[in-house]
């Protein structure tokens, strides 16, 4: 993808429109709340190309998209259906409008087509990122950007994202993580919704900041840790750990996204005969499990090789499966 012309998808919610433009050529207006007030939405889905069983010509990933020509690789959204009903979660959390599906669905359609199309057979993954912001701040004048051609009202885009070598190199050769301070106590989003715990917003700075620190402490990632001890989220991944025969992944009630790779992983466990369940855990639990992972739309299931320094047991077994697991959904 790096060096054609890469596609992105504009949203007109008011309009009710999509069209189409160059990510090289965005034109996004500096009033846009998204821009300074990180207020709006996104989402981050897996694209999968099978070059190995072409479209006939019917139907696309999953027969609810327009007809394809044949020959075209087939593709599949992982999760699809998880990532928009969270993205609508989270656009209910901000009072944003509820973000219109099919507009949605056309411009991931857009995009992913275009990648597909321009690609060559090397092809075999990519993300596709998808966003809604409020749109243009109250001072703005709506009027004067609307005469321009620029929705004053909600917007939404949508573009790819390559899986770089480093990203895909992390699932089977893990990463070494610190644990960082998140600085509120579990289960505090119960009692302060205005903090938008678990809403997937565009206000990231934080995130970013905590895995700067931990690459500058020398790691690779970082784990958040609530001020009461219990073990949270990384910056974008949610933490999975085995013990004997059981999966565990934090609560996303404790204060964290609630992630749809670990729902993708739990499903592949447990009809694997596996236990897999919320809980409340600790750094230690972690230290001690027979295994941990972070688990995230893109880098799908990466292995934790230590943690704050001390080595964790690596299971590449369960590593594999969690792969097929999270690919199966
Ligand atoms: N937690 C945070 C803070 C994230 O940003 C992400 C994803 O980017 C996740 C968890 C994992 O969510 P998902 O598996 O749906 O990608």
């Amino acid at each position: 993808m790096g060096r054609m012309r890469t596609p992105l998808a504009l949203i007109d919610v008011t309009a009710g429109t999509v069209r189409t433009a160059r990510l090289e050529e965005a034109q996004f207006p500096v009033e846009d709340l998204a821009i300074h007030r990180g207020e709006g939405i996104f989402e981050t889905v897996l694209v999968s190309v099978d070059r190995t069983a072409p479209a006939d010509g019917t139907d696309s990933s999953d027969g609810t998209h327009d007809a394809v020509a044949p020959g075209t690789p087939r593709t599949r959204i992982h999760s699809e259906e998880p990532h928009f009903e969270r993205f609508r979660a989270s656009a209910a959390m901000l009072e944003l409008p509820d973000p219109p599906r099919a507009l949605f669905d056309e411009a991931v359609a857009a995009v992913i087509a275009e990648v597909v199309a321009a690609s060559d057979d090397s092809l075999t993954e990519f993300s596709v990122r998808y966003a809604l912001s409020r749109g243009l701040d109250a001072h703005a004048d709506a009027a004067a950007h609307q005469a321009a051609g620029t929705p004053a009202g909600a917007r939404g885009w949508a573009f790819p994202i390559s899986v770089t070598p480093a990203q895909a190199a992390q699932r089977t050769e893990g990463v070494r993580v610190i644990t960082l301070d998140r600085g509120y106590d579990a289960y505090l989003g119960e009692r302060a919704p205005w903090l938008l715990i678990g809403a997937k917003t565009l206000s990231y700075a934080v995130n970013q900041a905590a895995a700067r620190h931990a690459k500058a402490q020398g790691a690779d990632e970082a784990l958040f840790v609530s001020r009461d001890g219990l073990v949270l989220e990384g910056p974008t991944a949610n933490l999975v750990i085995r013990r004997g025969d059981e999966l565990l992944t934090p609560d996303p009630r404790a204060g964290l996204l609630h992630g749809t790779t670990q729902r993708a992983a739990f499903a592949g466990a447990e009809a694997a005969g596996l236990t897999a369940r919320y809980g409340d855990l600790t750094v230690e639990d972690v230290v001690a499990a027979d295994g941990a992972w972070l688990l995230s739309s893109t880098r799908t299931a990466v292995p934790l090789l230590s943690l704050d320094g001390k080595d964790l047991a690596v299971d590449a077994e369960l590593t594999e499966q969690l792969h097929a697991w999270i690919r199966a959904a």
